[in-house]
């Protein structure tokens, strides 16, 4: 088959589109033919080696496609059936062998491409609003990156609990598409000081929470946004990562909480994540929660995606077509 491999870490130049050895499904995996491929920030710390995998490797965590074999011992999945998933490495790849347990079947009305739109990034945005920290009427939530692909669903699932919810983001358009998910106030933190901003739009108090995968260039400010016993949630660091920290400054500015979550361990159990995916495909569905497909390119292009990802191009989800 056809697939991105990495054989060396580096720039978007080290993903190259190449034949592969076939994968071979185990007894509790099933074979898919790949449809759609989610592209996701995680993505490029896995091509930089900011989090290292072992060489070579097929990067992507998350796709949608058809069923084309089940092993032994499945139980539920037949062939034909459309699922999707998140956390499945090699997913750049025109078929990959799926661990049954983490596959969704996909729901009538609900497209392969929605499908594999939704997974990784709105059940990130899940758990954000409704696990890490449950939004509820009367808080203000800062989120950072609001027309990124996690950013327009959180600010979408954070209105939708009832938060006032402050948005940062780099450019007009941006803006506006923060805006239209529901953003009440939009921060241009590349022209504008976002802590101030901050706390002249709460009269110096604070928020409630930071969701902040920023990092590196915003992290400080982050936690000078929050109001006492207020929490940082730091989800990821697409400008870099925070330097070594003190516990201490959380003690000097107010006891507050700090946290670095991941989806995995939000999707620890078949429950959970059969719950979290369940909520997020039905509010799509229903179009309670709107999906942004910013693009799609062909699978081969996979250099190009990763450039304009970095490259702060990209409003909402990009998808990779094998
Ligand atoms: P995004 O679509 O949000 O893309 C990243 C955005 O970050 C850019 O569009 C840009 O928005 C902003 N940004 C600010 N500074 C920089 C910079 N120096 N370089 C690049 N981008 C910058 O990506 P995703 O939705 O895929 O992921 C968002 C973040 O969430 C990532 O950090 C990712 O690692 C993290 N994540 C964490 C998960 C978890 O469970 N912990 C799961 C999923 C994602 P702007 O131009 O408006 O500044």
């Amino acid at each position: 088959m056809k697939a991105v491999r990495v054989s060396r870490a580096g720039g978007p130049e080290v993903l190259h589109y190449e034949e592969v050895p076939d994968p071979q499904p185990g007894a509790d995996e099933v074979l898919v033919k790949t449809e759609a491929i989610g592209l996701n920030y995680i993505d490029t710390y896995h091509r930089t080696g900011l989090y290292p995998l072992d060489l070579p490797f097929i990067p992507g965590l998350e796709a949608a496609g058809t069923v084309k074999t089940v092993g032994a011992d499945t139980e539920v999945l037949q062939v034909g059936d459309r699922v999707a998933y998140s956390g499945v490495p090699a997913s750049y790849a025109e078929y990959v062998a799926a661990p049954e347990a983490q596959l969704v079947k996909l729901p009538e009305g609900v497209d392969t491409q929605t499908g594999a739109a939704a997974m990784l990034q709105g059940m990130t945005a899940h758990y954000l609003a409704h696990g890490t920290y449950p939004l509820k009427r009367g808080d203000t939530a800062l989120i950072h990156a609001a027309a990124g692909g996690v950013g327009l669903l959180l600010v979408q699932m954070a209105k939708a609990c009832g938060a006032r919810v402050f948005g940062t983001v780099s450019t007009d358009e941006k803006a506006r598409l923060a805006r239209d998910a529901g953003a009440d106030e939009i921060i241009r933190y590349t022209e504008q000081d976002f802590e101030a901003e901050v706390k002249r739009l709460t009269h110096g108090r604070g928020v409630h929470v930071v969701y902040d995968s920023v990092a590196r260039t915003t992290f400080e400010k982050s936690l000078n946004c929050l109001r006492p016993r207020g929490l940082l949630v730091l989800f990821g660091q697409s400008s870099g990562p925070v330097p070594p920290f003190d516990p201490g400054v959380l003690n000097a500015r107010g006891s507050l909480y700090l946290t670095r979550p991941t989806l995995k361990d939000y999707t620890a159990t078949r429950d959970e994540l059969l719950q979290r995916a369940g909520d997020v495909l039905e509010w799509v569905q229903s179009g309670q929660l709107k999906l942004r497909i910013d693009r799609t390119l062909p699978l081969p292009a996979a250099a190009e995606a990763h450039r304009l990802l970095e490259g702060r191009q990209t409003k909402g989800k990009v998808l990779l077509i094998p």
